[in-house]
């Protein structure tokens, strides 16, 4: 099978023309033919039309004629009527077979083709009639048509009607034409838009539009977005890539001048991203094994500040404790002052030594949050009347306010909020010489939706600049260094109760201006404690070994390995009326706890051969194996790690005191026990 299609032309233009030529064709040869068969018909019509009616006339004339046998008359009147007419020839044939005949000598103007010629021969046959008067026959009267003129006559109409539709095709083919290209040629100018498609928003591309018709303009339209987009799409790449180049050509120059702009840059493009991809991929590497080792060495640097701090805390336990009992005894003015210098000092070194011990434990991550139910508002009292003397020394007004609604009760880090109170109350007071200064606290929605607890510690103090106002979260900085002399202080209050409140899910921030005083903001997840108060009555019994009696005779067993606490404990029991028995290793302990009875033990928990917490679970076997009454044995501690205090509660003791020893702290907890 043909297929049409391909026997079509390609171009639009040329196929809408085809079919519109064809069509009209069909219409003008139709029309042809219709007008020729009503040409042909009227033709004939009107030549039998026009014979019938000179057969009638001619009758009527020869008659006479014929009657009185007058044949020149006749011959005449024969040739009268043939002349001019389109009959070829005129005959009368009388009763004896004599023919009169006349012909009509008029030449046909053209010559029809033999088809039609024989067409109109076929419609025309010859016209006679009977002359007969007065019911006698004279003879008969014939008229042959001129069928060639006939014929010629028609064929020249045809051929007129011929030129003019041929005239009427082509003007129409002619017209289409012109509109046909500037309306469907602008589909082929789809390939002008190719190379030169007008910018989007350009004027010229715009008007070229509107001259599309309307069934194209949308796809046009189409078509110059998807060009616009394109274009920004390239331009963006180009961009890309020339800042790629430049950025490459910085790094290695000798990449941009080895042929990089040559002809297959993308080549060397992808090369040498290949190699810098390498190259950062093992510097990365190298800056990971960098920051492990730092991290690990600022962990070494946090474990052995941690260690030393709390290697320095005992010998320093030593100084202070000897310097209050030397301060106890008889002394010059002289030596009293430069014994409370000493005293002062050393006071203030054990602050720097916990502060810095807290910040190493923290860095470290050896500091965990210990969870005990306390008194909030009896906590915030208290950490305002330990300032109430400074405070008062400079004449400020100390107060604590608390919102309505903030929980009494609660669970949380009790030790660190007081820290962090204190800290902040007291730079508060030291920063400050006019004026007040108060803590508040409120309720407030915290991020995740819970209550939190906000705290604002506000004075009328000196104010911080705001360029200072980062550093002095800063370890170790202070806004300035003349501070430092004139109001004391190692930096490092403010950096570690950021990070204690940052270890209870909350934010401390200031808000402050020069001389206008500072508000130091603080907030803290809590938990509301809703378990039933405890008595004291609730608290487990136990017994003293020896039933109460006069101090003198109350014995203690002091267990210690360090000689200068060893000294330091013994003086202060022994000045507090106590006899002591002194044992210098765990296993000591156990051998004289074995021999002798005591209303309390004093038990140091770092110890060469037997530690305290081992001598600890070997009293407490011999305790339960001899059913002896139970000793209370006190842990005597400069280990301030967080742990430290259950880890003596679980091995038997019954309570803990941290070195330095405070004396009144720990004659209360020797005159509890011993009462009990
Ligand atoms: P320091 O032990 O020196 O007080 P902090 O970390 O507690 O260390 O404080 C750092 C610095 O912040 C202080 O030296 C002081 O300059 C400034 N600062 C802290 N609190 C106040 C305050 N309430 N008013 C003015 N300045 C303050």
């Amino acid at each position: 099978m043909i297929d049409l299609a391909r026997l079509l032309p390609q171009s639009l233009v040329a196929r809408v023309y085809l079919l519109y030529t064809v069509t009209l064709l069909l219409f003008v040869c139709s029309g042809l033919w219709l007008f020729y068969h009503f040409q042909f018909s009227e033709a004939v019509e009107n030549a039998q039309d026009s014979a019938t009616m000179l057969v009638e006339v001619a009758t009527q004339t020869i008659s006479d004629s014929a009657v009185i046998g007058d044949y020149d008359t006749i011959e005449r009147l024969l040739e009268k009527a043939v002349r001019n007419s389109q009959f070829s020839s005129a005959s009368f044939i009388d009763l004896a077979g004599g023919v009169l005949e006349r012909d009509n000598a008029q030449p046909a103007l053209v010559r029809p083709p033999r088809w039609l010629r024989d067409a109109v021969d076929a419609n025309l046959g010859p016209v006679s009639r009977k002359i007969s008067v007065g019911g006698r026959d004279y003879g008969v009267l014939q008229l042959n048509f001129a069928v060639d003129q006939v014929a010629a006559g028609l064929w020249q109409l045809m051929h007129a009607a011929l030129g003019m539709a041929l005239a009427g095709l082509a003007g129409g083919l002619l017209l289409i034409w012109f509109p046909l290209r500037h309306w469907l040629g602008s589909l082929e100018r789809v390939n002008t838009f190719k190379a030169k498609f007008p910018r989007h928003g350009d004027p010229a591309g715009a008007s070229m539009l509107q001259t599309l018709p309307l069934e194209f303009r949308s796809t046009f339209e189409i078509l110059d977005q998807t060009a616009h987009r394109l274009r920004i799409e390239l331009d963006n790449r180009e961009e890309a890539l020339a800042s790629l180049r430049s950025a490459l050509a910085e790094l290695l120059p000798h990449v941009a001048s080895d042929g990089f702009a040559g002809s297959d840059d993308i080549a060397v493009l992808s090369r040498t991203i290949a190699d810098l991809v390498q190259e950062r991929g093992a510097r990365r590497d190298e800056l990971q094994q960098a920051v492990a080792a730092a991290q690990s060495a600022n962990r070494a640097k946090s474990e052995f500040l941690a260690n030393m701090s709390h290697e320095i805390r005992t010998p320093m336990n030593g100084i202070l404790g000897m310097t209050g009992l030397v301060l106890k005894t008889e002394l010059t003015t002289q030596q009293r002052q430069f014994l409370g210098i000493v005293k002062t000092s050393a006071d203030a070194l054990l602050t720097i030594i916990d502060d810095i011990l807290d910040l190493s434990k923290i860095e470290a991550g050896m500091l965990t949050m210990e969870l005990i139910p306390f008194d909030l508002h009896q906590l915030v009292d208290e950490a305002v009347q330990s300032l109430s003397l400074r405070a008062q020394e400079k004449g400020l007004r100390l107060s604590s306010t608390m919102a309505p609604g903030v929980p009494r009760r609660m669970v949380g880090e009790q030790v660190r909020l007081r820290q962090i109170l204190l800290n902040l109350l007291g730079n508060a007071v030291k920063f400050t010489d006019r004026g007040e200064v108060s803590v508040h606290c409120t309720l407030e929605p915290g991020e995740t939706g819970d209550a939190m607890l906000h705290f604002t510690v506000t004075d009328t103090g000196i104010g911080i600049s705001r360029e200072k106002q980062q550093h002095i979260f800063q370890a170790f900085s202070q806004e300035d260094t003349s501070t430092t002399r004139r109001f004391g202080g190692s930096g490092l209050g403010l950096t570690i109760s950021r990070r204690l409140v940052g270890l209870m899910q909350g934010e401390l921030w200031v808000d402050s201006n020069l001389g206008s005083g500072s508000s130091f903001h603080f907030t803290m997840a809590f938990t509301e404690d809703v378990t039933p108060l405890q008595t004291p009555d609730a608290l487990p019994p136990f017994s003293a070994t020896l039933p109460p009696g006069t101090k003198e005779e109350l014995p203690v067993l002091v267990v210690e390995d360090n000689l200068i606490n060893q000294t330091l404990v013994m003086t202060l029991l022994q000045r507090g009326g106590y006899r002591v028995t002194l044992a210098g290793t765990g296993r000591e302990a156990v051998e004289k706890f074995l021999m002798h009875r005591f209303c309390v033990i004093l038990m140091d928990i770092q110890m060469p051969d037997l530690d305290g917490i081992e001598a600890t679970k070997a009293i407490r076997l011999l305790e339960r194996k001899q059913e002896r009454l139970r000793t209370p044995i006190v842990a005597m501690t400069a280990n301030a790690m967080r742990g430290d205090r259950e880890r003596c509660l679980e091995a038997g003791m019954d309570d803990y005191l941290a070195k330095p020893i405070k004396t009144a702290e720990m004659f209360a907890i020797i005159d509890t026990l011993v009462a009990d």
